[in-house]
């Protein structure tokens, strides 16, 4: 198929909790060729299959600086958190809106590959929050959602203001 189109907020599909992925062939590895393209056509180093409105436990991710290090989890599963660090983010699905949250500094992850061999990942850093990033959008969860209450409705002004302004 190759480039998809990204849902943007409020999208109701970024809502919604993708499904366990049990089929890991050819249908699989397109989906995943297509995440990866339009991932890196956008200038994303993360992009979860509910961003292309596809409600299944698939993400790619990739922090290296030249983009050359694509990381696929399928069924990911985050089993072992330490620390704290705070991440300014940004999402493809809230164009232009970037914010900082706190995320886990430490992860252990567990994950399925594109065959559906089993493996586990240490990571920490811009890796670590890439990837609680991408799990939460397999939740329906959106990084707006770990903001204070007061910066939440910073953004919900600004999102009222962005709409208006896109319908003038
Ligand atoms: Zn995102």
């Amino acid at each position: 198929m190759g480039m998809r189109e990204i849902k943007i907020y409020p999208d109701p599909v970024l809502r919604e909790t993708c499904g366990k992925v049990t089929e890991f062939g050819s249908a699989l590895k397109s989906l995943t060729t297509d995440m990866a393209l339009t991932m890196y056509a956008s200038s994303g180093i993360g992009l979860a299959a509910s961003q292309i409105g596809v409600l299944e436990r698939v993400a790619v991710v990739d922090v290296s600086a030249k983009q050359h290090e694509r990381l696929i989890i399928i069924n990911p599963e985050i089993v072992w958190t330490q620390g704290a660090i705070p991440s300014e983010e940004g999402c493809l699905s809230i164009p232009e809106f970037r914010e900082i949250i706190q995320r886990k500094e430490h992860i252990v992850l567990q994950a399925q590959d594109e065959k559906g061999k089993d493996f586990e990942l240490q990571a920490s850093g811009i890796l670590a929050i890439c990837i609680q990033h991408e799990v939460d959008h397999l939740n329906g969860v959106l990084f707006i959602d770990h903001l204070s209450r007061l910066k939440r409705d910073f953004f919900k002004k600004w999102h009222r203001k962005q709409a208006l302004e896109q319908n003038e």
